[in-house]
């Protein structure tokens, strides 16, 4: 079975209305521009791929694409969940909003927790990006999968690593395909993905 799209954690969800747009506007655009460039998708078997998140108010609160949306083109304030907690040892998670927030959600909250200057989180799939730099830049180790917490508490070491705070940029050995870029605004972190070189 492919190791995507379904969650790890235990989440805490209570439901409620969508966040405005107004919020979600400049979230969903970098999104919409993922999508366009197949680095958020979907597998020919339906399967979704890749989510997106910017940090909300102060803590460490942040907004991000819900469970399970990487197969669709365009999607609205139904689809956008507020992650409020996260308990890594617990493997726990606190969401509120429409839909449960993504699957790779606890990879994202620890990078907001590690990073008070980050303001934004990407993780996209990308096989050919993947290869070429896989342990060329910072990489989690092949024993942490996705979404659990091995993966945090890699990632929290990774963040210890000032290559990986200058390129703010990781692939993930355990996560075929799967690469994290984080910065101080959507664009900044869209950017260095969209501005890899193509091979
Ligand atoms: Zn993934």
């Amino acid at each position: 079975m492919l190791d995507e799209g379904y969650i790890k954690f235990q989440p805490v969800w209570t439901p409620a209305e969508p966040l405005n747009w107004n919020i979600l506007n400049e979230l969903d655009h970098w999104r919409t521009v993922l999508y366009q460039h197949q680095l958020i998708g979907a597998y020919d078997n339906g399967i979704g791929f890749g989510n997106i998140s910017q940090r909300w108010n102060a803590g460490h609160q942040f907004i991000i694409s819900g469970s399970a949306t990487g197969n669709i083109a365009k999607l609205n304030s139904q689809h956008y969940s507020l992650v409020e907690r996260v308990e890594v040892d617990q493997n726990t998670l606190y969401c509120s909003g429409p839909i449960l927030a993504s699957s790779e959600s606890m990879s994202h909250a620890v990078i907001y927790q590690e990073c008070p200057w980050v303001n934004a989180v990407i993780h996209v799939h990308h096989l050919e990006y993947w290869k070429t730099l896989l342990h060329q830049i910072p990489t989690t180790p092949e024993q942490a999968t996705y979404g659990t917490p091995d993966m945090a508490y890699a990632i929290i070491d990774l963040l210890q690593n000032d290559d990986l705070i200058k390129k703010k940029l990781f692939v993930m050995a355990g996560h075929e395909e799967g690469i994290f870029a984080f910065g101080e605004s959507l664009e900044t972190a869209a950017s260095s993905l969209l501005n890899l070189p193509t091979y």
